[in-house]
């Protein structure tokens, strides 16, 4: 908590002169650290890797972050055996020992809070509320689980009688080994949740960060052993997705797996396939294609500083940013113009700077979509890119991934750009004439992540929640349209191709997610 409150993903622009001294500060600590090697964490001891991973900065690639090791098949066959060795004393020991281990690791989180952003910010690019934004999230997901572990009791619950000398009794109880595999754009956090819930439920783990941005996993299995999690129970082998990751979800040792990445790998090549002998639990959170809608009742300027945060926020690195916006056509002109000189205005730059709102595209591969997708916008036709379309190369930008925030409309339905997930700053508007033709094409989409709605009148907000196909919806918010969950408040995850659960990270119905029930019975 800082003297202005705590930093969520939604205090973007804040300007907070306490907090602006402890980045400065920690940036400056940092900054004497980048280059070092890293090792593996296999079964509560470090070990180096066959090879390594070079985690170069997205601001400057000749900027070398971290070094890491990358685990072979033979570290993941040694993780998962650790992990099941560990598993027996780890499920019986109290819920409530479990607790206190993962509430340490959440303190240690928040003393280092600034450290850790900062490695985020080289590591990923992202600005300083953003890399603030992920370790308080990180922190807060550990101790929202915690408390409804205290909440529930530990899932244990006296059932009703038939007969009076029975004692009837619901325990959830872990499955054993679980598999996390992680994307790298919240490597911290979206590592760090799936791994203690499952340690907190009584699993034991071995995760996988991805080789964009294997630091953060790393830091965090230190954090978590630091705290004093036994040996074996958590194990971050960074690698390849096809060896570690592959191997590791495939492994007939692992009893669950929580995937967080694109529909491809999490759908196709994880849940199709992960169980074999009989049905195993597999958690997969994927990709989004969110839509807004603006109707001709709305607040303009609010619709529009909302699908601009949640349009260029982390550049679009967000599974949950504003991809579609569907504007009422008596606005639309006033909307699509106004939205432009937002885009056009925005402040690019280093992250590590103070005031800067979007930093590189985080990865080389980004990078090349961008260019890509605006070649596409262009071919579409005259006038369809309304802002931005155009990497940035000179100066201070030469050596990273950097492009401007893009603003496409009159896009023909069909359009790929309209169909995909893009996954970069690209907002494509379409004109629409009323909410039904409206909801109509906003749920056309295998997707069902976020959605974002902008009016001023009741009936119309009512037939938008009741209609859309999402997991996570916003009304009138110009914080986020479409972005900007948090645990505990705002849970996130997604329906048809964007999760598997339907239900939300950080929300009452995660740790059940991870526990299977036993009905116990007992006569006298
Ligand atoms: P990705 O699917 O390419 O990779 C995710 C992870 O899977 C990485 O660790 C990668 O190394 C690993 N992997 C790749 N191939 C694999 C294979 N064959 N077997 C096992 N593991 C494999 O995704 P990404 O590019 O890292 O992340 C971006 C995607 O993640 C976007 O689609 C975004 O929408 C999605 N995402 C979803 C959520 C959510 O909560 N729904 C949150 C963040 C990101």
């Amino acid at each position: 908590m800082t003297a202005t409150g705590k930093i969520t993903y939604i205090s973007l622009g804040a300007d907070d002169p306490e907090v602006n001294a402890a980045f400065d500060a920690a940036i400056a600590r940092v900054g004497s650290e980048l280059g070092r090697t890293y090792p593996l964490h296999v079964a509560g001891q470090t070990r180096a890797g066959a090879t390594t991973i070079d985690s170069l900065s997205p601001s400057d690639t000749r900027v070398l972050v971290a070094r890491v090791a990358s685990g072979t098949k033979q570290d993941v066959d040694d993780a998962v055996g650790a992990a099941r060795a560990a598993f027996p004393a780890w499920s019986r020991t109290p819920w409530s020992q479990r607790a206190q281990l993962l509430d340490k690791a959440a303190g240690l989180i928040r003393k280092r809070r600034y450290d850790l952003s900062v490695w985020l910010m080289h590591e990923m690019g992202k600005n300083r509320v953003e890399a603030l934004g992920e370790v308080e999230e990180t922190a807060d997901l550990l101790t929202y689980y915690t408390q409804q572990m205290r909440e529930s009791g530990g899932y244990i619950k006296e059932m009703g009688k038939l007969v009076p000398t029975d004692r009837n009794t619901s325990v959830l109880r872990p499955y054993g080994v679980w598999a996390v595999v992680a994307p790298w754009n919240f490597p911290f956090a979206l590592l760090g949740a799936p791994v203690a819930a499952a340690l907190l439920t009584g699993n034991t783990v071995v995760c996988k960060p991805s080789s964009e941005t294997p630091l953060s996993g790393i830091k965090l299995v230190e954090i978590l052993e630091e705290a004093g999690l036994p040996r074996g129970t958590v194990s971050c082998v960074p690698g390849s997705g096809r060896v570690v990751g592959d191997g590791l979800a495939m492994h007939p040792d692992v009893d669950g797996l929580t995937f967080t990445g694109s529909f491809d790998v999490g759908f196709k090549q994880l849940f199709q396939r992960f169980s074999t002998r009989f049905p195993k639990p597999c958690i997969v959170e994927m990709g989004g294609k969110n839509p807004a809608i603006v109707m001709d009742s709305a607040d303009v300027d609010k619709a529009v500083q909302g699908v601009y945060r949640s349009a260029f926020g982390m550049n679009g690195h967000k599974c949950s940013a504003c991809s579609r916006v569907y504007v009422h056509r008596a606005v639309a002109d006033t909307f699509i113009e106004r939205l432009s000189k937002m885009a056009d205005a925005t402040k690019i730059g280093n992250p590590l700077e103070k005031g800067v709102f979007v930093g590189p595209i985080a990865t080389k591969a980004g990078h090349e979509d961008y260019r890509r997708f605006v070649d596409l916008a262009a071919k579409a036709g005259p006038g369809v890119v309304r802002a931005g379309g155009q990497v940035m190369t000179d100066g201070a930008f030469a050596n990273g991934y950097f492009a401007r925030p893009t603003v496409l409309a009159g896009l023909p339905r069909d359009h790929q750009l309209l169909r995909e997930e893009l996954f970069v700053p690209i907002v494509a508007v379409t004109p629409v004439g009323d909410l039904g033709e409206a909801l109509e094409q906003a749920n056309d989409t295998p997707f069902g992540l976020t959605a974002g709605f902008f009016s001023r009148k009741q009936d119309e907000i009512d037939t938008f929640l009741d209609r859309i196909q999402a997991g996570v919806v916003y009304v009138n918010r110009a914080a986020g349209a479409t972005t900007g969950a948090w645990p505990g408040v705002q849970p996130f995850g997604g329906w048809k191709g964007s999760g598997s659960t339907g239900k939300n990270i950080g929300g009452v119905h995660t740790l059940p997610c991870y526990l299977r029930e036993q009905s116990r019975t007992v006569c006298e």
